[in-house]
């Protein structure tokens, strides 16, 4: 039997399934699904992403038994909506449209009223009675063939589209703003410039045959698949390029036969901040990609409600029907046709971290869903509790700045959130200005790399200009226009049809409230709010960090706060993985614990003595060991009273605290430093000159991998022993306090294991020492970092000797790949871009590579001690997918930022539900 590539939906005798995305896409499995329950969905059949994939291998070409399995189930589309395709008594039309097994909005192309030419054209003047609605459906098709099929598209921003083009002086011409504005006669006439653009363009006729007209868009349509916005979406969200599309041809209904029709798109909840409420938009007398596209700001649903009242009823049992069906908020699009509705399309809703919060815990409360369901990693993404993090703006910042006559308007708030930013016109010039900075050490760019793209709409072009920008703000537009859809799912702060704003993309000018600003000019925009200000506007944290961290509002004066508690309330339920934070200051650990934070997986002792930068040269620059020890009793002082605060702020939590790691010359003056380093000179009563030798010794060509990490304490060993004396001392003295506490040395960069032998026995020396010297002892552990592939695959050695492991995944990946963790920045995107790495591996494991290192390290150093304490503390011990990975490893912890923990607290619980459902 040849291979099924063809599935029928409509009536009551679907043959798909809501389970069948991986062949029939989203959007084709809902659409069987649907009319399985019982909805109303025109009559159509998917062509699966097994075509698609064909397409790709066989050089652009179908499989053989494609036609005649179309062919079938065009048959049987016919048969059920009493209509034939290419008939000019009775013409069906159809949509062709992509969906892939995940959504991928406006990503790729869809191609309308297929089936339309001079004949069946009178076919359905005949049918519907209505001249121009017809003119108006085929000057549709002949536009968007034009542009999807023929590819008469413009690529670039100097390139004008040629349909546009006609239909903007047709307008101007008869002096109207709409499109709907233009009579048959407009439309016949545009149809003939259209198609005589189509001859200009392509050397060819505009074509007469259906079938060709719809095998032709299938083909669109799995190529737009390939398309430059699909495929960085796809690495985005990291989707194989392998899946492919399907397509779906479905019967046409019409929401522009006049007044008694409509089209819309709702969601059954806000999306955007999770209220249980109808959702959404519609156009009377238009097509959906209207609403879209945002060219006409639509109605909200609840005026439905007044101008089809039945339609409104049968809609909102519907949403009912649908959200217990699929027990998650849907996405709908419907079209009434002659006071019928149809229903086009449902999906999961793409939703804010705040709205995916709210809908999970709301949907517990209301039984529709378990806690575990609440909490996986469908619903809630966990970087998207970020939002919930993020800045909002002061009050304070802001009543000023509509005191100074600075709002210059409103819009629809779409993307939650307060951004401030330089404003750029295009997507592009967005794109190739935030590239120009460079990020710092953890990441960030300076503040002058924020950028706000302010557009009429945005298009799926835009993509990559949106990415980069911190905000996106829109003149036209609704809350599920394009821009609003993309950039929630991106966690962006976004503001939509803002009609307000006089964009002049020519002058590059933005004019609202009787100002014009120019392009790089600040904005602030409140996606919270969706307000719009001049200038730049401060911001202040948001309530969870208020209630959490400042501790400036009460937890039951926020619903977000409250929300946001349970739904982690759940994970920890769940969860085996402990989360740990990297931290080094008492407000750090702080924070941290505030969210949630277990312990510290990392102190770096580093950060605390650039506080005392001029004690520490004066340590490094000592040359005997005499002058060393007197910097270092002065530094000593210091540490213990930091290792005090960071034990006490953590009450009995575990510390993990590094000795001493990077390359010294980190904290040395430049050469050409020359006062600076005269006052190292004064400070050891050395000369300047001797200064300036000993820096020329210290210079590295490689210090990344030089003289650092426990190769310091070894050669220097009073250095260690400074520490651990700082360490076990503040154990002491707080623990006296009778606060408990649980320090952890961990000792870096080893590869041998002598070199942790000689280290752990300086601290164990110092230690007992100190014991006698308080009359009391605490517990603690000597461990090590695990950041070298010599240490991972020595790791059975190494753990006859260490109390515990920690994975330095950031050093591990740089020695691993021979790639610099400081220098990879000039290539990493050209990498990503080309698919020579999947992701950038300094944000995630290269689980393959680095990953198997760990596992290696994992089972060497259990092979010797079973219960091996394990956790990882570079920054992949905060990034989801590296978190899940560290579960399935058995590793104890992960440690990150303080911010992260949330994330990775979430994370933790998904792996675990994630393992259960695999077995
Ligand atoms: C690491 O290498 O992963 C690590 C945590 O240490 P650092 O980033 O301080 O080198
Ligand atoms: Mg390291």
């Amino acid at each position: 039997m040849s291979i099924k590539y063809v599935y029928y939906f409509g009536g009551t005798s679907s043959e798909g399934r809501t389970d069948m995305k991986n062949l029939l896409g989203g959007k084709g499995a809902n659409l069987a699904e649907m009319s399985n329950i019982g909805l109303p969905v025109p009559a159509g059949f998917t062509i699966t992403t097994e075509v698609c994939t064909h397409f790709y291998d066989n050089h652009h070409k179908y499989p053989e038994t494609l036609n005649a399995q179309i062919l079938e189930a065009l048959h049987k589309t016919e048969v059920e909506m009493g209509a034939k395709f290419g008939d000019p008594e009775n013409p069906l039309l159809v949509s062709c449209r992509s969906g892939a097994r995940v959504s991928m909005p406006g990503m790729m192309d869809t191609v309308l009223n297929i089936g339309l030419n001079e004949l069946t054209l009178k076919g359905l003047i005949k049918k519907t009675g209505n001249e121009r609605f017809a003119w108006d459906s085929y000057r549709r098709f002949v536009q968007m063939y034009g542009d999807v099929v023929l590819g008469m598209k413009p690529e670039s921003k100097e390139e004008e589209d040629p349909f546009e083009h006609l239909l903007h002086k047709m307008k101007k011409k008869k002096g109207v703003a709409l499109d709907n504005e233009l009579d048959t006669d407009d439309l016949k006439k545009l149809v003939k410039q259209f198609k005589k653009a189509v001859l200009e363009r392509t050397g060819k006729e505009f074509t007469d045959d259906p079938m060709e007209q719809l095998l032709e868009a299938v083909g669109a349509v799995f190529k737009s698949w390939g398309n430059d916005r699909a495929v960085v979406y796809r690495r985005q969200y990291n989707y194989p390029h392998n899946w492919g599309t399907a397509a779906n041809i479905c019967a046409m209904v019409f929401g522009n036969m006049g007044d008694d029709c409509a089209t819309g798109v709702a969601f059954t909840r806000d999306p955007a901040t999770g209220e249980k409420v109808f959702y959404g938009e519609y156009l009377i007398n238009a097509q959906g990609e209207d609403v879209v596209a945002g060219i006409r700001t639509p109605k909200k649903i609840a005026e439905l409600q007044v101008e089809m009242p039945e339609v409104y009823a049968q809609l909102d049992e519907i949403r009912g029907k649908l959200e217990k069906h699929y027990r998650d908020v849907q996405d709908i699009e419907f079209t009434v046709q002659k006071g019928k509705l149809w229903m086009l399309q449902t999906r999961n809703g793409k939703r804010t971290g705040f709205a995916g919060v709210r809908f999970a815990v709301d949907m517990v409360h209301e039984g529709l869903i378990s806690k575990e369901e609440a909490i996986s990693a469908g619903r809630i993404p966990p970087d998207d509790l970020n939002q919930l993090l993020q800045p909002i703006f002061d009050p304070e910042a802001k009543r000023k700045a509509v005191e100074e006559g600075r709002l210059l308007a409103t819009g629809i708030n779409a993307g939650p959130g307060a951004a401030t930013g330089k404003i750029k016109f295009y997507a592009d010039d967005a794109e190739a200005y935030v590239n120009s900075f460079s990020r710092d050490a953890n990441g960030k760019l300076p503040e002058d790399a924020q950028v706000v793209l302010v557009r009429q709409e945005t298009s799926p072009e835009d993509i990559r200009g949106m990415q980069v920008a911190t905000g996106i703000l829109t003149a036209f537009g609704g809350a599920s226009s394009h821009a609003a859809l993309v950039s929630r799912q991106m966690g962006k702060v976004c503001i939509v049809g803002c009609g307000d704003l006089k964009i002049d993309y020519k002058k590059r000018t933005v004019t609202a409230g009787g100002k014009t600003l120019k392009e790089g000019d600040w904005i602030a925009i409140d996606g919270f709010s969706g307000e719009v200000m001049e200038g730049k506007v401060a911001t202040k944290p948001s309530e969870v960090v208020q209630v959490l961290i400042s501790k400036t509002l009460k937890p039951e004066e926020s619903k977000v706060y409250q929300q946001f508690a349970e739904l982690m309330s759940w994970a920890d339920e769940v969860r085996t993985l402990k989360v740990r934070t990297n931290a080094d200051q008492p407000d750090q650990a702080a924070a941290a614990i505030a969210f949630g934070a277990e312990g510290i997986g990392l102190c770096r002792t580093e950060h605390m003595f650039f506080d005392h930068i001029l004690t520490m040269r004066e340590m490094i620059l000592s040359t005997t060991t005499e002058q060393r020890k007197v910097a270092l009793e002065k530094l000593l002082e210091f540490q213990r009273s930091d290792f005090a605060g960071i034990f006490k702020a953590m009450k009995g939590k575990p510390v993990t605290i590094r000795t001493l790691d990077p390359p010294l010359h980190e904290f040395l003056p430049a050469l050409d430093q020359k006062d600076k380093q005269k006052e190292v000179a004064k400070m050891i009563g050395v000369s300047p000159k001797s200064i300036e030798k000993r820096i020329k010794e210290l210079h590295e060509l490689n210090p990344m991998l030089g003289f650092r990490g426990c190769r310091l304490g070894n050669v220097f060993p009073e250095i260690t022993e400074m520490q651990a004396r700082a360490i076990i001392e503040a154990a002491c003295d707080v623990a006296k306090e009778g606060i408990a506490v649980e320090p952890e040395i961990m000792i870096p960069l080893v590869g041998f294991l002598p070199e942790l032998k000689a280290q752990a026995k300086l601290v164990h020396a110092i230690a007992e020492k100190v014991f006698v010297e308080k009359g009391m002892r605490v517990n603690y552990l000597v461990g090590t970092m695990i950041e070298l592939p010599r240490a991972c695959v020595a790791a059975a050695e190494i753990a006859t000797e260490a109390q515990f492991f920690s994975f330095g995944t950031n050093d591990l990946t740089q020695t691993t790949l021979g790639i610099s963790r400081d220098d990879y920045g000039s290539f990493i995107r050209h990498y990503i871009e080309n698919d020579l790495v999947k992701k950038d591996p300094f944000q995630v494991i290269d689980f393959d590579g680095v990953g198997s290192l760990m596992r290696i390290g994992v089972e060497k150093g259990r092979s010797v001690k079973p219960d091996l304490k394990i956790g990882i503390c570079g920054e992949h011990g905060g990034e989801p997918d590296s978190v899940k990975f560290c579960h399935r490893l058995g590793l104890n912890y992960v440690s990150c930022s303080p911010f992260r923990v949330p994330i990775a607290r979430l994370a933790a619980a998904q792996a675990v539900l994630e393992e259960k459902n695999k077995k």
